[in-house]
């Protein structure tokens, strides 16, 4: 099984927008979940339950961070994944009195749910994303 604290960081370009900018461009819970590392309710985003193909882009940023492909139905209620695009990095979360580990995009920042060691081969990870956090791109699979 892959460490998630080894997964590369190779988007390098960081795109810092202001509080102001941010609150414009995102939903009230868009706001809460990526910048104020909150959660949405389980079942409350279709992208749960979404079968359609393609790359799911973080929602700040754009930054393509998980492919269909490596979709699962996990039934918890929140997109789940096996493996990213390698635009993520990974952080000790220990709020809530749990030991997690916090993913975000590589590129903005921007908190994008929590990853465990209960998933699916060949990773054996569960990356478990808010919904509200991703943006799908029906054209954009190869996300290159
Ligand atoms: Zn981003």
């Amino acid at each position: 099984m892959k460490n998630p604290d080894k997964i590369q960081k190779n988007a390098t370009d960081k795109t810092p927008m202001s509080e102001a900018e941010l609150r414009k461009k995102l939903t009230p819970e868009q706001f809460h979940v990526t910048q104020e590392h909150g959660t949405e309710r389980a079942f409350s985003h279709p992208y749960y339950n979404d079968k359609r193909s393609g790359m799911f882009r973080c929602v700040v940023c754009g930054t393509p961070l998980f492919s269909s492909d490596a979709k699962f139905a996990s039934g918890t209620g929140w997109p789940s994944f096996t493996e990213t695009e390698g635009t993520v990095t990974t952080h000790d979360d220990s709020s809530y009195g749990m030991r997690r580990t916090e993913v975000r995009c590589a590129n903005c920042g921007a908190h994008l749910g929590h990853v465990f060691p209960d998933g699916p081969g060949p990773t054996g990870l569960r990356y478990c994303i808010n919904g509200c956090a991703l943006d799908l791109d029906t054209e954009g699979k190869s996300g290159k």
